[in-house]
């Protein structure tokens, strides 16, 4: 007996003798031995309107396990603005792209209106990749606060501007066509974003090859989940194969924007289906960081929906069970969900502007 354990533990050790490695790294699937204590990939996902509620109606919800479920770390974040208890996209986006609080209805700029740089504009100095893949307007809120800046959030045609002038910016994938198109300065920034070096696209194209890939596929916000099918997890499928052909990394911020659409018409099925369609997007990005090492996930919100709770059902929830208190966000706060290179450091109560500090002090 004791001879067989001995061996056992003889073998143990040989394995992990030719399969470690020096320092801190770790073994990842091609034998390749990478010191996993840098980030070198961050994929930021955010729930528009998605707290705990959000979360575990999608958990009751599904037949399956979901993605939420496979995070190793999870956190809290408060989620109040510069000026109210209770955030609007603008100023919850602002603080997790910048980690600057600001005022509501502010894009990209401190509580006094100083611009100040996004995690999306830090990492592109630093020479990685980046992408913005959204289903509302590209200009909307929640992505203007990483590839814009702007008093107001509702400068919808300012903030085009802002983003087809952003040097920054490998792929954005959204809605938001009349922005660029049908301007009161009558400019078309399709024309301009191509002239230097855009590929436009009204549809996800094969190719994931080119350089600046624009994906804006309606006139404004894209479709409920129900109609549009599959485009957002597709799309984070199709930026992650493009951003991650550059050994610098990448930096991909992913938001499932309708989830806070459905809950403000406090429309339980449909706020399930948008659920649904993230946790898909989710998995895709689980699955990307379990093959690539170096890469965090980080899956959050800005702010909760709804005031969204669960009464007693009178046996299994379904979506028609669930029970609203606003049609408004509440102050709850949110989950912070992590996975992959660094994870570790994102738990426990945080603000939501220490969100990207933290990315950023584990960036390679
Ligand atoms: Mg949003
Ligand atoms: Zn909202």
């Amino acid at each position: 007996m004791k001879k067989y354990v001995f061996l056992e533990f003889a073998l143990l050790s040989a394995t992990l003798l030719f399969t470690s490695c020096n320092n801190r790294g770790t073994v990842v699937n091609n034998n390749d031995c990478q010191d996993t204590s840098k980030v070198r990939n961050v994929i930021l996902m955010i729930g528009d309107g998605m707290s705990l509620p959000q979360v575990y109606a999608a958990m009751m919800t599904s037949e399956n396990t979901t993605s939420f479920e496979r995070f190793p770390v999870t956190g809290i974040s408060i989620t109040k603005s510069f000026n109210k208890e209770i955030t609007d996209s603008a100023a919850g986006g602002t603080a997790i792209a910048t980690g600057v609080k600001t005022k509501n209805g502010m894009i990209g700029m401190s509580a006094d209106s100083i611009p100040v740089p996004s995690i999306l504009d830090i990492l592109a100095e630093k020479g990685k990749k980046t992408g913005v893949v959204v289903t509302s307007s590209i200009t909307h809120a929640t992505p203007a606060s990483f590839l814009a800046k702007n008093i107001n959030r509702n400068n919808n045609e300012e903030i085009a501007m802002d983003i087809a002038n952003n040097e920054h910016l490998n792929i954005i994938v959204g809605g938001g066509r009349k922005y660029f198109e049908t301007r009161k300065d009558s400019i078309n920034l399709f024309d301009k974003m191509t002239s230097k070096g855009w590929k436009v696209f009204d549809y996800l194209p094969e190719d994931y090859s080119d350089d600046k890939i624009a994906v804006i596929t309606s006139k404004k916000h894209m479709e409920s989940a129900k109609i549009r099918g599959d485009i957002l997890p597709q799309s984070v499928n199709f930026a992650l194969k493009s951003l991650s052909n550059d050994e610098n990394g990448f930096f991909l911020m992913v938001e499932g924007s309708q989830i806070d659409f459905a809950a403000h018409d406090n429309d339980s099925v449909t706020m399930i289906d948008e659920l649904r369609d993230f946790d898909e997007a989710i998995n895709i990005a689980l699955d990307f960081a379990e093959n690539n090492a170096n890469t965090l996930v980080i899956v959050t919100a800005d702010h909760e929906t709804g005031g969204l709770t669960m009464i007693d059902p009178n046996g299994k929830y379904t979506a028609t069970d669930f029970h609203w208190t606003t049609k408004s966000h509440s102050a709850l706060p949110v989950p912070v969900f992590a996975f992959g290179s660094g994870a570790e450091n994102f738990s426990g109560i945080m603000d939501n502007t220490d969100i990207m500090k933290r990315i950023l002090k584990l960036i390679e």
